[in-house]
């Protein structure tokens, strides 16, 4: 039995070939504690799945099948002569190409099947390397143990359900064997197969972290730890060293792609430390996702979520009335649209949700929903918004921070500000256009030139 049970996720880029599969094989090899690891698709390869389920033709679906299949048998033939992995690739992609053409019209319980083979695919290969590199590693069907609803796309884990399946299913075989699992994908209680949402393997192995009553969480990825804002977009941002679980939270709802935005609610049910480190530079210092900090800078660090839409809601009947907020919010939960930042004033109600790009319009309001919130109040929609959230502790009640922070963006129309709900974070919305600026500006004001403590 070892000291501690630790899990550990490999994201896509970490899968991307097997040089980079032996990278995190060296990884679980080192560290005996490893005991279930739970990978993505390969890179690319989720969003080849998705293009096929947007794709009517069929020559264009075969095309992208075809990219599929050629990605992952030079991936299997480059591993050694083990038939049975060989075998099980090709069962897999047989059974993909089987669904796409059966299914000519693809629902979201179809989609979300056609999508599981992104991880059913790089775990079977994963498998095989973890055993060349001597590891008594076993495969793993994530579906027999995360139960959810049947929100295919966005499906809610079932969390009675996971952890008496993971104590009869995987808790046995974790002193035995190195698991191997999928993240991302599950099943709901008629056994169809489900998805978390993108980028929920994340959430996966948080969830069976917690299933399994683990001791830590590791997210290896392809950065080498939690950034000050996103490296990608402001190449001086600064890995963090330690980081709060709300504040860490509040950046990942907010935005940094690097967590899904659900995968510490776990970690933090089940006080479960959770560390984010490069799987191809593991040696570099990560970060820490823990209750509490040493230091706790006012402005720890920035997000940015694109595609916002800012839905503003006037009616007279507001004023000095009970109820129409309840009303507002009523209908929004009957079409399941989740609202983030909300305003208010006398008559009018100014909330954000997410853009939908891939939908008509670019916004799940569809018809009904309009014409129902039409029938009680005068609805404007405005588009092409960005969130910015700027992440720390004691933000409610550091005195100048809010000043300090509108006066750097002096130039920049900001269209809606929510401060003071939670004392760490200040958000607000900015132009698409603008956005990736004010990241800029305001990560070169309150990082980079404050390199000691980030106070304001
Ligand atoms: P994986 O495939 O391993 O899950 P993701 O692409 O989902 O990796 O997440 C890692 C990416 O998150 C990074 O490459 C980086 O561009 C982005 N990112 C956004 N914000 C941050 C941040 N604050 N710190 C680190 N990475 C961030
Ligand atoms: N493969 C899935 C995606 O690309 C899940 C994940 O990688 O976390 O969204
Ligand atoms: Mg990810």
């Amino acid at each position: 039995m070892p000291d501690l049970i630790k899990v550990a996720k490999f994201g896509g880029t970490s899968m991307a070939d097997v040089a980079a599969m032996r990278r995190c094989a060296n990884i679980i090899k080192t560290d005996s504690d490893k005991r279930l690891i739970v990978v993505s698709a390969t890179s690319g390869t989720t969003n080849l799945l998705t293009s096929i389920c947007r794709q009517p033709d069929r020559e264009t679906r075969d095309h992208f099948l075809k990219q599929i299949r050629d990605k992952h048998v030079a991936l299997a033939e480059e591993l050694s002569e083990s038939s049975d992995m060989r075998n099980n690739v090709e069962l897999l992609l047989s059974e993909l190409e089987f669904v796409v053409i059966e299914n000519t019209v693809i629902t979201t319980a179809v989609k979300d099947t056609i999508l599981s083979f992104g991880e059913r695919l790089s775990s079977t290969i994963f498998t095989q390397v973890l055993i060349e590199e001597g590891i008594e590693a076993l495969w793993f069907d994530a579906r027999n143990v995360m139960i959810t609803d049947d929100m295919y796309g966005s499906a809610e884990p079932h969390l009675k359900s996971i952890r008496k399946k993971a104590d009869k299913k995987l808790k046995p075989l974790i002193n035995k064997h190195v698991l191997v699992t999928q993240g991302f994908i599950g099943s709901d209680r008629s056994g169809n197969t489900t998805t978390l949402g993108r980028g929920g393997s994340d959430y996966s192995a948080a969830l069976l972290a917690e299933a399994i009553d683990a001791d830590v969480l590791e997210i290896w990825t392809d950065v080498t730890a939690i950034y000050t804002t996103d490296p990608r977009l402001v190449p001086e941002a600064r890995p963090i060293t330690e980081i709060t679980f709300d504040e860490a939270a509040e950046l990942s709802v907010f935005g940094a792609k690097v967590l899904h935005p659900a995968t510490l609610k776990p970690a933090i049910r089940k006080s479960i430390k959770v560390y984010v480190g490069s799987s191809m530079q593991p040696e570099k210092p990560g970060t820490w996702i823990v209750k509490n900090t040493k230091e706790n800078p006012s402005i720890r660090a920035i997000s940015l979520r694109r595609n916002q839409t800012l839905m503003n809601v006037h009616s007279l009947d507001m004023l000095h009335r009970h109820g129409f907020l309840a009303k507002l919010f009523q209908i929004l939960a009957k079409y399941k649209i989740s609202v983030d930042l909300v305003t208010t004033s006398e008559v009018s109600v100014s909330l954000t949700i997410d853009t939908d790009i891939m939908a008509p319009g670019h916004y799940h309001l569809s018809e009904a929903i309009m014409k129902e919130l039409e029938s009680f109040c005068e609805v404007k929609i405005e588009q092409n918004l960005s969130l910015i959230a700027l992440v720390g502790s004691n933000l409610d009640a550091t005195s100048g921070v809010s000043g300090a922070i509108f006066s750097a963006l002096e130039d920049v129309n900001i269209r809606l500000i929510c401060h003071g709900a939670s004392p760490h974070n200040l958000c607000f919305l900015v132009n698409e256009h603008q956005a990736d600026g004010v990241v800029k500006t305001l990560h070169k004001r309150f990082i980079t030139d404050k390199p000691e403590k980030v106070l304001v």
